[in-house]
């Protein structure tokens, strides 16, 4: 059932899993605990649709290196960020999870093979054609190599496309409507976590609607699932039995934010499209209708060899008319397909490469290393329920701009070498290396809306918030699901393994709570 807090609030709420957040993560854990034995409540703060009030709570301080605005960088709906991403991810390979000596804190502390079961389902609700990651039979598939590439710093990796993107809320909506052991409750935001005086155990949840409504949730088990800001910063908030806010005796909640930088590495001067557009072009559509491409990432071997983090490319294609050639009946007017059509007819003979071809701007999408002062904090400001604001102070080190250098080079010999074309390097690759590290980055950086990091998954107590399971260190009953909960982020974008990991947590949760 969907219900909405607000029309006719209960006093108290009792079911055995209680899960806070609807966005992609919340609602496939529902979806995957629908019709088993155990009675679930999802409180979600938002509407099915937007609201300007609502989606004020998610307002915020920014310092440290421009960011999107926190009102922007996500939605508070049900559904949450589902609404609008962009639909493109891909899995982590064994080298991203791995422990590598040159990356600052504990590496995953569950093995690759550990998660891989669990790709295939969260490629199911995305409704992926297939579940291919691995280049060779994709690319054997439409008659060119996987690796054009001599010598083995360069690798080319595979991103899928869910096409269009998967609306969570709309998809998923009415099977956790119709599932019999499922509630979802509208309106209701999660104001305050009570727990026991010594934290072990959480007791309840206190939710409050924008109209002054006040509830309890009481739960065996309690899933925060509302994204990689809002999870510590309700951890953050919750002081009433410890002061540094929940699980953060060690003071990791709310660091080692982590985004995946994009920035301009320079501008490429192209001499063979047809060669190249397979390999780097952002559209799925390169043959036939696939829901995946090919991307230009630095291979694992040149990782470790160089100590450098993972990092792709992305191609800014041209606007449509630009390159010519391809006649008024072209009726491609997305970039993208106009580019995948272009490729397509180049490689069949049907037009010829243009003679001068316009520079395309080449950005490179970077995985970022955790540093525990690249964080979320609270401000003094409260919001309309009541909540502290959370601040985010976004830094960049060293690392990542020697991985961006390190790609930028590898990329312009193996593209000259290929006859592809020349690259041009962004100056600020060249900036010295004792420019203090926020005046080194372009204005143009980007952040990807992806907030990783912030209740960072390890063994230890003392360097992460939840252990292997996504349980709080420290309490018996609290779980946290999301991309908040990784340690590390490869340089692929985050949703697949969010599902991943949010589907190996159902199963986790079923097996603890049915047997009890
Ligand atoms: C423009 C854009 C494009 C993107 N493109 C991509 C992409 O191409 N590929 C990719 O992998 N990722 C992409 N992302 C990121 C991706 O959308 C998110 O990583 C993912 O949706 C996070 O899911 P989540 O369920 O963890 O959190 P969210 O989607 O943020 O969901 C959190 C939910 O919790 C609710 N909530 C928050 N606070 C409370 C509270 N106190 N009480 C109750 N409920 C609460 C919210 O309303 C929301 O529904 C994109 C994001 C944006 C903004």
């Amino acid at each position: 059932m969907i219900h909405d807090f607000r029309r006719a609030p209960p006093a108290q709420i009792d079911t055995d899993l209680c899960i806070v957040g609807g966005g992609m993560a919340g609602i496939a854990l529902a979806h995957r605990l629908a019709g088993r034995r155990l009675d679930i409540c999802v409180l979600e703060s938002g509407d099915d649709a937007f609201d300007r009030d609502t989606q004020s709570l998610y307002a915020g301080d920014i310092t440290g290196l421009p960011y999107f605005d926190p009102t922007t960088t996500r939605l508070r709906h049900f559904g949450g960020s589902s609404n609008h991403w962009t639909g493109q991810t891909g899995v982590l390979e064994p080298h991203d999870m791995a422990p590598r000596a040159w990356v600052p804190g504990p590496a995953w502390p569950i093995s690759h093979a550990a998660l891989a079961p669990w790709y295939a389902p969260a490629a199911r609700l995305l409704r992926f054609q297939g579940e291919g990651y691995a280049p060779a039979p994709l690319f054997r598939s439409i008659g060119l190599p996987a690796s054009p590439f001599a010598g083995d710093a360069l690798q080319v990796h595979i991103w899928r496309h869910s096409d269009p993107p998967m609306r969570f809320a709309a998809a998923y909506g009415p099977h956790l409507a119709a599932a019999p052991n499922i509630r979802v409750m509208l309106g209701a935001n999660v104001a305050d976590i009570a727990t026991t005086e010594n934290a072990s155990h959480v007791t309840g949840l206190e939710i409050r609607s924008l109209a002054g409504h006040r509830a309890i949730v009481r739960a065996r088990a309690y899933v925060l699932a509302c994204g990689g800001i809002e999870n510590p910063r309700l951890l953050l908030n919750a002081t009433t039995t410890q002061k540094m806010g929940l699980g953060n005796a060690h003071d990791q909640v709310g660091r080692h934010f982590m985004e995946h930088p994009n920035v301009p590495v320079g501008r490429l001067a192209p001499a063979d499209l047809a060669g190249l557009y397979p390999y780097v072009v952002r559209s799925p559509r390169v043959h036939q209708q696939t829901d995946w491409r090919g991307a230009v990432s630095l291979s694992p071997a040149v990782r470790t060899r160089e100590q450098a983090l993972g990092a792709t490319l992305k191609l800014d294609l041209p606007r449509v008319g630009v390159l010519g050639g391809t006649g008024p009946g072209h009726a491609a007017t997305h970039p993208g397909a106009f580019a995948a059509n272009l490729w397509r007819r180049y490689v069949d003979g049907l037009v010829p490469t243009p003679r001068a071809l316009p520079m395309l701007d080449l950005v490179m999408e970077l995985e970022q290393a955790p540093d525990p002062d690249s964080r979320i904090t609270l401000t003094a400001e409260r919001d309309a329920i009541g909540l502290r604001q959370p601040a985010l102070h976004w830094r960049l080190g060293a690392l990542e701009k020697r991985t961006a250098r390190l790609l930028a080079a590898e990329v312009a010999r193996a593209f000259g070498r290929q006859g592809w074309g020349r690259l041009q390097p962004a100056p600020w690759l060249a900036t010295p290396d004792d420019t203090p590290l926020n005046d080194t980055w372009p204005d143009d950086l980007e952040g990807a809306h992806h907030h990783m990091g912030t209740t960072r998954m390890s063994d230890d107590p003392r360097h992460g918030v939840v252990n292997p399971d996504g349980r709080l260190h420290g309490t018996d009953n609290l779980y946290i699901a999301g991309c908040s909960v990784f340690p590390t982020g490869g340089y692929v974008n985050p949703s697949l393994t969010i599902l991943a990991l949010t589907l190996r947590l159902a199963e986790h949760l079923a097996d603890v709570l049915e047997k009890t």
